[in-house]
Order: structure tokens, then C-alpha cells, then sequence
């Protein structure tokens, strides 16, 4: 890791930034999630590097989901590895769900190291080293799915999903809950429950909010999902950044010269 003092105005964005370059170094992370990585800290710096309230909302039914599925499965990429591998095996435990490793640009190298990394933070359950199903409507590398794992699955959380096979999960009748900054990408608009959040603040959320529910009934899980609606809730993310920016301009506008 480098010397970015704590004091720096931008520490926790540049600590994040890091955690996905030493992923790189690593062979966890492939270097294209460099660039997803830079997309995300755009759309992140422009909603105010918060959860918003509609971020919230959607952390809340989501939680209501992973709580409620009868065979939920945690998806797993390069940077979603790099960046909460510990929280993934937490947020799997307490749901008793297991993890898949599932990534993009396939390599068996960096599906095994992505494994490995997991089962180092103490995950018990780790799928995708020999997948044995495929996705329907994908080509031949990226419908690669396990069996008892994605395959079988009801509820998938798959943070940093591509659009494309977000759209073959949902095609499948599964419910996908996505994170991703962009309120307007494909994946977003097609998942059923979409957290527009960093991960990196959306995994402790959803670990508490698995905790607070955990004993709750099923009847009032079921009710936050029923008065759930993605699409408001991408409009108001969108709101969110119009406001953010709207509210950020005023001292801009001091800072410049005359
Ligand atoms: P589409 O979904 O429309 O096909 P895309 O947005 O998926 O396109 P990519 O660059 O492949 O394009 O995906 C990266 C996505 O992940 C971006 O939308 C980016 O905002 C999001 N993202 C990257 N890093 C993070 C992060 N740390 N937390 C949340 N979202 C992130
Ligand atoms: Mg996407």
C-alpha cells in the first residue's frame, strides 16, 4: 500500500483505489476492473461518496430478500474480492448462503486465486472452480455456473454485474440483487433490487441489516418487498446526484478567480 496520509481529503476514495491495484498485482482482479473501478469512483464522486437514502432503501430490501430465499448464492468478481473479500464470507455465513466465484474475463488461474482468497477470510463454501451448468443466452465463458451454486439459485447477489448476464439471470426467473454507482447502467435497470453504493460501504450495511432483521418475521420481510420499486428508487438516485451537484456548485463558484 502506498503513503496516503489519513489526513488526506480523499483517503478513503485513494485506500479503495489501492485495494483494487494490489488485486491487480495480486491476480485477483483482472485489469479491466482497474477501469470499472475508476467508472465507479465517478458516479460515487458525483452522489457525495455516501449512501443516500434511496441507497438505503434498497440495502433494506435487499437484506429482506437474502433473508426470505430459500437458496440464495453471494457471486463473487475480481473486485468485489479485492475490495470486501471478508465481508462477502461474513455476509454469506449469516445468511447461510454459499459464495461462486464469477467473473468476467475467465482465466482457471484467477478463479482458483479468487477462491483461495475467500477461503482464507474462513468462507466454508466456495463455488466456480469446475462449473458444471450454463446460463442460457451467454456465450460458452461467461455461462459458466455450478450446480447447487448460481445455477440452482432463487435469489443471486451479485455486486458489479455486467448487464449483459444480469439480463440471462433475471431471463432465468431468478431475483438479482446488483451494487453498482451507475443508476443508468444495463445492470442496474434490469436487477431486481439495484444498491446504488459503493461496495465498500454497501457490504457493512447489509451485514447489519441482516443482523437487525435476522429474527424479524417473514410476513414483514415480505411486506418491505411487496412496497418495493426499483425503478423509483433509480429515479431517485438520479435525484440524488441532480441534488448533490445542484448543492456543490455554490462554493465552486467562491473558489473560482474573479
Ligand atoms: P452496462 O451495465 O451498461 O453494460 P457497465 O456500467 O457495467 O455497463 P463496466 O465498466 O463494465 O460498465 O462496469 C463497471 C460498473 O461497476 C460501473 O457501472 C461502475 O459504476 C460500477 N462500479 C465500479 N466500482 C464500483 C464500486 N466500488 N462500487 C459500486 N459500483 C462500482
Ligand atoms: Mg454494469
Amino acid at each position: 500500500m502506498s503513503d496516503v496520509p489519513p489526513s488526506h481529503p480523499r483517503y478513503a476514495s485513494l485506500m479503495t483505489r489501492e485495494k483494487v491495484v494490489e488485486g491487480v498485482e495480486r491476480g485477483i482482479t483482472g485489469r479491466n476492473g482497474l477501469i470499472a473501478q475508476g467508472r465507479g469512483e465517478a458516479f460515487d464522486y458525483l452522489i457525495g461518496e455516501r449512501t443516500t437514502a434511496a441507497a438505503a432503501e434498497a440495502e433494506r430490501a435487499a437484506a429482506a430478500m437474502l433473508l426470505l430465499a430459500e437458496r440464495p448464492v453471494l457471486s463473487v468478481n475480481g473486485n468485489a474480492a479485492a475490495l470486501v473479500p471478508g465481508e462477502m464470507v461474513s455476509l454469506a455465513k449469516r445468511i447461510g448462503a454459499p459464495l461462486e466465484v464469477n467473473i468476467f474475463y475467465r482465466t482457471e488461474e484467477r478463479v482458483r486465486r479468487i477462491a483461495d482468497h475467500l477461503r482464507s477470510f474462513g468462507a466454508e463454501e466456495v463455488f466456480g472452480e469446475e462449473p458444471d451448468a450454463a446460463i442460457p443466452g451467454l456465450d460458452h465463458a461467461r455461462a459458466k455456473a455450478t450446480r447447487g451454486g448460481i445455477f440452482d439459485a432463487d435469489v443471486v447477489f451479485v455486486p458489479l454485474e455486467d448487464g449483459d448476464r444480469c439480463e440471462a439471470l433475471v431471463r432465468m426467473g431468478k431475483r438479482v440483487i446488483t451494487v453498482d454507482l451507475n443508476p443508468l447502467s444495463r445492470t442496474a435497470r434490469t436487477s431486481t433490487v439495484t444498491i446504488v453504493d459503493n461496495v465498500v460501504r454497501a457490504l457493512p450495511n447489509l451485514i447489519s441489516l441482516v443482523e437487525e432483521m435476522a429474527g424479524w418475521d417473514g410476513a414483514d420481510l415480505a411486506g418491505i418487498l411487496e412496497a418495493y420499486d426499483n425503478t423509483a428508487i433509480l429515479r431517485r438516485s438520479v435525484e440524488e446526484v441532480i441534488t448533490h451537484l445542484a448543492r456543490s456548485f455554490s462554493p465552486l463558484d467562491e473558489l473560482s478567480p474573479p
